[in-house]
């Protein structure tokens, strides 16, 4: 027995240890990498991420007519020009952050296939111990790091959130997440019904539309829409003038960040005026005498969620062609031929796609421990959306739902680089956020005020998150136009940061 434990026992392998651990190689965690190489040299880093490549969200999703629903001037970086057409697909994504990968050596840094399951801190030693499996044969592996920039998004990759109706194993068809499409699923001639309203619902539909007998959106309630071409007028006019395209990648952002607070002002000050003009909009583009009441007009306030762009009104092409229709219903249940509607209506189907959205992750599902004891998100207080208090040496990234994610991403690697770099100057090796004396009355409330922003997976999710007090300093507004301002002067020696 002893002889056989003996020869099992490998040696232990050295843990490696980095200055700075970057969880997740999508939009964010590339950006992250490449602010950290570029505002904190001299600093180690590896970038951990669980797929097999980078892109994240435009990685994992595979449906037909996968793209951007908003453009890619501001959803890409501040650093590298887009020069395409402001709706991107999913490849034309990749491609882009490819290439930043490439110009800027990025991809020594990154290992893929490295799922992290654990993470630790100890206060002795003051870094954290990451855990998780790595390739083919999930091998464990350990890796220590001092900071970690949590980069891992906001919902679950695996496996999209289908909710539970009744009667779905009666159903003869296929039904399919957009999250796990099979790429070979043969929807060519197959009556189609796709359940969802979001921007997912309105990129599938007209995607596979032409090629099925005939597709049909079915939505519990109407969702706001801005159909246009898929250009951006000024970025061609400046094209022509041959401007240098760094400059037209400032100035186009500049416009259409311009415009976009101009809308949010709009929907907020005359929500009304607003919603008429967008209804006004999708009615145009619809057949005359079309149910646009039933099927267009919303029930709530625009702009609580992001405005899905509708690219060249495909969608409403779609409907006007008759390849595809929208019904607005609940769903009493499926049945071996489809689905039966409360209206009584059934619904014939061969496939069944479930565009429900999420399952929300916060953290991406890894288990925290702080010196032994397990943290509990939903117990501590967000610092800007950005820190927890009780957490240290750690920051994450959860852009905006409004506006485009990245220009988030882009401010809070700033603010990153800006605190490694202020550590550095003080010797400090621990940095944590701590309510102040003048805070300690102040009001403690739930991730994300409802009624400015209600998602389902937040909805959902909303008892893992973490809580916001009432100051703007303790919530994550999802203020662009404030936090562009604000982010950067931060002060950094506030009594708001602990550090040891
Ligand atoms: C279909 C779709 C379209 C969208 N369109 C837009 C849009 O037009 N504009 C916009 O602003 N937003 C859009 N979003 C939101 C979008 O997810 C974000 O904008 C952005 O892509 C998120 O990037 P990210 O890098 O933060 O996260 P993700 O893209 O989710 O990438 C996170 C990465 O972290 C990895 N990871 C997670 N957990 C672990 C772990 N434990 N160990 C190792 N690796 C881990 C994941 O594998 C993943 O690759 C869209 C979302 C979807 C699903």
């Amino acid at each position: 027995m002893a002889e056989a434990a003996t020869l099992e026992r490998k040696p232990e392998a050295k843990t490696e240890h980095f200055d700075v651990l970057i969880v997740g190689a999508g939009i964010s965690g590339v950006g992250g990498a490449y602010h950290l190489q570029q505002q904190c040299p001299d600093r180690s880093y590896v970038v951990l991420e669980t797929q097999e490549s980078f892109g994240g969200t435009w990685l994992t999703h595979k449906y037909p007519g996968i793209r951007s629903d908003s453009d890619l001037y501001t959803f890409g970086y501040r650093f590298k020009p887009w020069v395409g057409k402001p709706i991107a697909t999913a490849e034309e994504i990749l491609k882009y952050m490819g290439e930043v990968i490439e110009a800027n050596d990025l991809a020594r840094h990154i290992r893929y296939r490295h799922k992290i399951t654990n993470a630790t801190w100890s206060s002795k030693d003051k870094r954290w111990t990451i855990e998780g499996t790595k390739g083919e044969t999930n091998e464990p592996f350990r890796i220590t790091a001092n900071f970690l920039w949590m980069c891992q998004g906001y919902y679950r990759h695996s496996e999209g959130y289908t909710p539970h109706w009744k009667g779905m194993e009666d159903f003869k068809g296929k039904i399919v997440h957009p999250q796990t499409w099979p790429e070979d699923l043969d929807y060519k001639n197959k009556k189609v019904v796709v359940i969802g309203s979001g921007a997912t619902a309105a990129t599938l539909v007209p995607a596979i539309a032409g090629e099925t007998a005939h597709t049909t959106l079915l939505q519990r309630s109407p969702t706001y829409f801005i159909p246009a071409r898929n250009e951006n007028v000024l970025a061609d006019e400046l094209r022509k003038l041959e401007v240098n395209e760094e400059w037209i990648h400032e100035i186009v952002r500049r416009k259409i960040l311009f415009d976009q607070e101009e809308i949010t002002r709009l929907c907020f000050e005359q929500p009304d005026f607003a919603a008429d003009e967008l209804i006004k909009g999708v009615k145009a583009l619809l057949p005359e005498g079309y149910d646009v009441a039933t099927h267009f007009t919303p029930k709530y306030r625009p702009w609580r969620q992001r405005i899905a762009f509708v690219p060249e009104g495909d969608l409403f092409q779609g409907i006007s062609s008759g390849k595809a229709s929208v019904v607005t219903d609940e769903i009493e249940r499926f049945t071996e031929k489809g689905i039966l509607l409360a209206s009584g209506k059934e619904l014939e189907a061969d496939i069944i796609v479930t565009a429900t959205g999420f399952n929300l992750n916060v953290l991406g599902d890894i288990a925290f421990t702080i010196d032994d004891k397990p943290l509990v998100f939903s117990d501590t207080i967000t610092y800007r959306g950005m820190m927890f208090t009780g957490v240290p040496n750690m920051v994450w990234i959860f852009g905006y739902f409004r506006a485009s994610w990245t220009l988030r991403a882009d401010l809070v690697a700033d603010f990153v680089c800006r605190l490694l770099n202020q550590m550095k100057k003080k010797g400090a090796k621990q940095v944590e956020v701590k309510l102040r004396p003048e805070d300690k009355d102040m009001k403690i409330l739930p991730w994300i005020d409802t009624e400015n922003f209600n998602p389902g997976y937040i909805m959902r999710g909303m008892h893992l998150l973490p809580k916001r007090g009432e100051k703007p300093e303790w919530a994550h507004t999802q203020d662009y136009w404030n936090e562009k301002k604000e982010l950067p002067v931060i002060d950094l020696d506030g009594t708001e940061f602990d550090y040891k």
